[in-house]
């Protein structure tokens, strides 16, 4: 099991899931549950589809798979990444595919590399991520998250080049008067790592648009804007990791640009690209950066890729999950009753334990606190995200704990 606890799982074993419908899961006892957690925030159509079963039995029964490398294709493939360069903003127009979240940052890594050796800025490496974020479980991609509780002492990650600058949580910034003067920092912090390092040796900046994992934080009004304003003003590229954000979540395909206004270098994207029917991420990246890698005459060969890039049944599932919420104009949905979800959920904050409720539409979180005043956590041991999710558990409601949290993304249906 990923994140796997081996004092406690040899008492608790597993809740194990055998059917699913819509929003709905059934363990094998025959218990159901609201899944509020819509998966690991990636089920956002719905479960139980027969269309998206008829789409994916078909591919199969078609051609489930041929090789995608150096210059061969399948029509879903060719199909998907045109589709998601229309829907992705600017000049993001170019589309490597691979097997999920993690990979889709390991390749966006890697073109990095390969971007800034082509312009001959071997020095320009170093990338800048946030503490408390979550690119996922690659050995690049866990070295770039930034959350404590994920870097265990017994693996080790890579330092020599990857850096971290805080969170953008306020509400954990209580020497800050104002949320307008906790933004002046953050963006002053950024932009002296960048000269720290020196603006030369810094290739990326990493981020969500909304932290997930790292306990749903939305940062202050503006930060993108000013964050990614910097990064142009040094010449560093803008990674924005949509693996969350995207499809729909939000409201839009992509949150970037409709959300927060910036149009990033690089979108990392997966989860809602497929629904979680299939495994399925994507790198989309910009004009640019394809003009200078793939310049004609320099005889080079991008050697990234899997077996499995562009699977064409894969594509076909997230081609039909694309139509699926189009035609049905899920995001409508994901709006209003995203909105709703957000200010009922803040009636929680009556509680005595609740500290935050806070998220944006399809995307919130409940802080427990110890203490409102000092907003204090209850000691680790309690484990309090726990003990809520269990107790909702027994009500027939999954919500995801994350230590002393409560996170909620359910399908956008
Ligand atoms: N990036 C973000 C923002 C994520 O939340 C996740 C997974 O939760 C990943 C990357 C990794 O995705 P995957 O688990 O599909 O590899």
């Amino acid at each position: 099991h990923p994140w796997q606890m081996f004092d406690s799982f040899p008492q608790e074993g597993s809740m194990i899931m055998d059917r699913a419908e819509g929003c709905y899961l059934v363990d094998i006892e025959g218990n159901s549950y609201l899944d509020s957690v819509g998966g690991l925030w990636c089920t956002n159509i719905g479960q139980g589809r027969d269309e998206m079963a008829d789409a994916i039995a078909d591919q199969v029964r078609k051609l489930a798979y041929a090789s995608p490398f150096v210059d061969t294709t399948t029509v879903p493939a060719a199909q998907l990444a045109s589709k998601l360069a229309d829907l992705a903003p600017g000049s993001l127009n170019h589309v490597m595919f691979s097997c999920g979240g993690s990979t889709a940052i390991d390749s966006a890594y890697r073109l990095i590399q390969f971007y800034q050796n082509c312009r001959g800025l071997h020095d320009k490496k170093h990338v800048i991520a946030r503490d408390g974020s979550y690119h996922g479980s690659t050995y690049v991609a866990m070295s770039i998250g930034g959350k404590k509780g994920d870097h265990p002492p017994e693996f080790d990650y890579k330092r020599d080049n990857i850096h971290h600058v805080s969170s953008p949580n306020y509400y954990h910034a209580p020497e800050f008067d104002n949320e307008a003067a906790f933004l002046d920092f953050l963006v002053d912090e950024l932009e002296h790592k960048i000269l720290e390092i020196g603006s030369d040796k810094v290739a990326a900046f990493f981020a969500e648009p909304i932290m997930g994992a790292g306990g749903v934080i939305v940062p202050p009004k503006g930060y993108h804007q000013r964050t990614h304003a910097l990064c142009k003003k040094y010449g560093v590229l803008y990674v924005s990791d949509e693996v969350v954000t995207a499809f729909g979540r939000l409201g839009h395909w992509f949150a970037s640009e409709e959300v927060f206004g910036i149009i990033p270098d690089i979108i990392t994207c997966a989860k809602g690209l497929s629904s979680g029917y299939l495994p399925l991420g994507a790198t989309i990246y910009s004009d640019e950066i394809h003009n200078i890698i793939g310049a004609q005459g320099e005889d080079r060969c991008f050697t990234n890729g899997y077996t499995y890039s562009g699977h064409p049944v894969c594509c076909v599932a997230a081609l039909k999950n694309i139509e699926i919420m189009e035609r049905e104009k899920i995001f409508n949905n994901a709006q209003s009753v995203g909105d709703y979800f957000g200010e009922q959920l803040k009636s929680l904050l009556d509680l005595p334990i609740v500290g935050e409720v806070r998220g944006y539409r399809l995307m919130q979180c409940v802080e427990f606190v110890a203490s409102k005043e000092t907003r204090e956590d209850f000691p680790p041991p309690l484990d309090i995200g726990k003990v809520i999710s269990d107790i909702a558990d027994a009500k027939g409601l999954m919500v995801r704990p994350i230590g002393n949290l409560n996170v909620m993304s359910p399908p956008l249906i």
